[in-house]
């Protein structure tokens, strides 16, 4: 009795140990940093001078950050190179809450947290891939 007793508690301990695991990762993913936009405004433009450093980094299609960003800022962007001009005038803080805000919809997973992903398409419908988790999450298309 005593000795499956022992067992038991072993087998527990191991299983809360395992169980502790995902959440500690979870933890570090929340430092998950990217680069800033920098952003510079010349005259009635507003140029994103590192734009493709951005999108390489964060391993997304620049045409994708690109729509959404357009969207955003409600003026369409033009790239340039690694640069990305936009007509009008649009400040470092914005630009970057805008980046921010599309890391947490289109970069980070919904399921576990962790920025690991890959967007890709199926049946027409833009999904999300968790390279750390393993989930599907769709997403929304961009118009
Ligand atoms: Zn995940």
């Amino acid at each position: 009795m005593a000795s499956a007793m022992k067992f038991y508690d072993y087998k527990w301990m191991l299983q809360r140990a395992l169980a502790q695991v995902p959440k500690s990762d979870k933890l570090e993913d929340k430092k998950f940093e990217w680069p800033k936009a920098d952003v510079l405004i010349q005259g009635s433009k507003t140029i994103v001078r590192n734009f493709g450093d951005v999108a390489s980094f964060l391993q997304r299609k620049p045409s994708h950050l690109v729509k959404f960003l357009s969207r955003e800022l409600g003026s369409p962007g033009n790239r340039d190179g690694k640069r990305l001009f936009f007509s009008g005038r649009f400040n470092y803080n914005l630009v970057n809450t805008k980046l921010a805000s599309y890391v947490k919809e289109f970069v980070i997973c919904p399921s576990c947290g962790r920025h690991e992903t890959v967007l890709m398409k199926q049946d027409r419908i833009d999904i999300m891939k968790c390279d750390a988790c393993g989930a599907l999450n769709p997403m929304r298309t961009i118009k």
